[in-house]
């Protein structure tokens, strides 16, 4: 363990904090500039141009940081947000972290439904916001609303929607495998529900684990729960012609949920792959 530095210098901290990291990460140099970068509230580059010290109050937190880092904390619930679609995006524990994977399910969203006059689009489990609040903001004359059932989960949401100016988005709590709208009125249903099967939640790494709200993660079944019960309700929430826009697990789990909606004789279904190539994106239309 290297000693903790004794001045306020940018570059002793960065040394220190890499190499408090390099015990639990491999790109511990990259994250040791993201942590310090936003706890001074500037860019990477600006981290090695600064004159500025840190001051005793700075390294006292900073110190608190990467303790926290080192014991499995996510940075992104350390710092209190991370990036999204290009726009940021405040997390707590009370929210899943946004994943990179996931802006292709808004690359799709935005493909399928930005040609549609004033389209009306829902979120389901929308979490920090980031699908429901990125979608908006790319497709200005549609409205969004993002469902949860978490009151905590909608608090960031809200804050989410307002920190980035996105006006045409509403957020409201329901249940969703329990209630269904008045009406089918959306043209475009998106979904990244939990779907980690309750008996693989032993596999997940501790970090996300011990960390991530459970409620986000895991159905506390199959992980097809959502699935199953969207491909039995989905004309009480889409207009016919309308898309359902899902994530969907990894291995044999997207070819389940194809099987969800098989099953109830949806044909038009098609599978887009995510920037790992992995084929998780899953679109049904509904005629
Ligand atoms: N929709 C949110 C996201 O994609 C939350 C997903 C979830 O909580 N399962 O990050």
């Amino acid at each position: 363990m290297t000693s903790v530095p004794q001045d306020g210098q940018i570059n002793t901290w960065l040394k220190w904090s890499a190499a408090e990291l390099s015990l639990i990460l491999e790109d511990n140099t990259q994250e040791a500039e993201w942590l310090l970068s936003s706890l001074l509230n500037c860019t990477k580059s600006e981290l090695y141009i600064q004159k500025n010290e840190l001051t005793k109050q700075q390294s006292k937190l900073f110190q608190h940081w990467i303790s926290s880092r080192v014991k499995g904390l996510p940075a992104q619930y350390i710092t209190g947000w991370t990036e999204f679609y290009g726009r940021r995006f405040n997390v707590n524990t009370s929210v899943l972290i946004p994943r990179p994977e996931t802006e292709r399910l808004v690359d799709v969203a935005i493909h399928s439904l930005q040609e549609l006059d004033n389209p009306q689009i829902v979120d389901i489990g929308t979490g920090s916001g980031c699908i429901a609040i990125s979608v908006a903001a790319e497709i200005s004359n549609a409205t969004v609303l993002g469902l949860d059932i978490s009151e905590d989960a909608l608090a960031i949401a809200e804050e989410n929607a307002s920190i980035n100016n996105v006006d045409n988005v509403k957020f409201l709590q329901t249940d969703f495998l329990r209630f269904n709208p008045p009406e089918p009125i959306y043209d475009g249903l998106l979904m990244n529900p939990p779907y980690i099967p309750e008996k693989e939640m032993s596999t997940l790494t501790t970090e996300i684990r011990d960390n991530e709200p459970h409620l986000a993660l895991t159905d506390n079944k199959d992980g097809l729960l959502f699935y199953q019960h969207l491909s039995e309700s989905a004309n009480k929430w889409v207009r016919p012609g309308s898309w359902l826009i899902m994530e969907a697990g990894l291995g044999n789990h997207p070819q389940k949920v194809k099987e969800c909606f098989d099953r109830k004789g949806f044909e038009h279904l098609e599978f887009i792959a995510d920037f790992n190539s992995d084929e998780r994106i899953f679109k049904v239309q509904v005629l």
